[in-house]
């Protein structure tokens, strides 16, 4: 079988794995065996799990593969932000972002280290403010490769990581299946053992998946990429608000709050002249009333090629201070440094391309 072909052992859940070990029938403390060394010992290679037969060995090494991630590029220094550029088997590039312990996750102090991490190469969305919708979209990622940035990030930082957001490059609920399954890996005592408290996706505000994701046992958290409080202004900047509106998508927000009895998130990014009125703040707020929601206002990051701009300080102040004086729990996100600091999933694809030579 070529590599190609084959499964990779890490897009598995442990029945699935199970249930594989079948044919011919291999004791039922095989599997348990087989994911230990793949997310507790991080084998690379059938041929180190050395406490099973040779032959079982040489079975799965002929059915599956064990992928990994290359690192490419990593920009940031130990104790910031670090992004590291990753290429995939087939030559696409994808970002995640390492946010180290005691640095400012949505002006909040954290003491968890976070993985910002992607969800599809490029994304159809086309948000008219965000550099991975800029070039459109190219295809999703498997689960294996998005929990292949986790593991890729902790080898080569040290760090164990216990805190993820979906909020790289891509819209992770448009990628549902992929995303919930690796969900299931991350979140599993046999896998990378993170629990959902800490695990956040990030939606530009997919009705039917957030209706989806509110039926499913998963108690992850959601956040919502709201970013203009009236359909005037949320259309000019997010395609996606013509196809669902912001009643429907509050209506949705509604739906997922009664059925998971849990606190949303908005997030808000400031542009300058386009979402910083003080009306748009206002009603935020009774948005945010509404579900009970808090709210991250982000700053916006400069995009090469893109006019848009941040409000200033004050203005970002103001805003802030318009939605706790209506008694909404909101952070402004406030950045020390350079482009490092900023958001994830935003360096350009253009950019990224010299430093990949696979397939592209
Ligand atoms: N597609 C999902 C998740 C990825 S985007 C979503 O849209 O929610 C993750 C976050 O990065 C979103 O809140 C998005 O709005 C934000 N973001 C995108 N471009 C940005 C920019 N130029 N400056 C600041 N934040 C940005
Ligand atoms: Fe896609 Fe999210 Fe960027 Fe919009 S903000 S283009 S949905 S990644």
């Amino acid at each position: 079988m070529t590599a190609a072909a084959k499964i990779d052992i890490k897009s598995l859940l442990f029945p699935e794995l199970q249930e594989k070990l079948q044919e011919p029938a291999e004791p039922s403390y095989r599997a348990g065996q087989i994911m230990d060394w793949l997310y507790k010992k991080r084998a690379g290679a059938f041929e180190q799990m050395t406490d099973l037969p040779q032959s079982l060995r040489a079975r799965l090494a002929e059915k599956f593969s064990i992928g990994k991630i290359d690192i490419v590029r990593v920009l940031g220094s130990r104790d910031t932000t670090r992004k590291f550029l990753f290429c995939l088997s087939d030559g696409n590039l994808i970002e995640s972002v390492l946010i180290p312990a005691s640095s400012a996750l949505y002006g909040e102090k954290s003491d968890r280290r976070t993985v910002c991490i992607s969800t599809q190469v490029g994304c159809a969305y086309g948000c008219k403010f965000c550099a991975s919708g800029l070039e459109g979209f190219s295809r999703n990622l498997r689960a294996n490769e998005i929990v292949d940035q986790i593991i890729a990030v902790e080898r080569a930082s040290g760090e164990k990581i216990d805190n993820l957001v979906f909020m790289g490059m891509g819209e992770p609920l448009a990628n549902f299946d992929h995303v919930m399954r690796a969900i299931r890996i991350i979140n599993a005592p046999w896998g990378l053992g993170i629990g959902a408290r800490h695990i956040t996706v990030s939606t530009s505000g997919l009705v039917p998946q957030i209706k989806k994701l509110a039926n499913e046992p998963l108690h992850i958290r959601l956040a919502i990429s709201l970013h203009g409080a009236t359909d005037a202004v949320r259309s000019q900047i997010m395609p996606i608000n013509r196809r669902y509106n912001i009643e429907t998508l509050l209506s949705a927000c509604d739906y997922y709050v009664a059925r998971k009895k849990q606190r949303l998130t908005f997030e808000y990014i400031l542009i300058a002249g386009v979402n910083d009125a003080d009306e748009q703040a206002r009603l935020l707020s009774r948005h945010a009333r509404r579900l009970s929601a808090k709210v991250n206002l982000i700053p916006y990051n400069r995009i090469e090629g893109l006019s848009w701009l941040r409000p200033s300080q004050n203005q970002q102040e103001r805003f802030l201070s318009i939605l706790r004086a209506h008694g909404i729990s909101a952070t402004l996100r406030r950045e020390k440094g350079g482009d490092i600091d900023a958001a994830c999933g935003q360096l350009r694809l253009q950019t990224k391309r010299k430093f990949c030579s696979g397939a592209l």
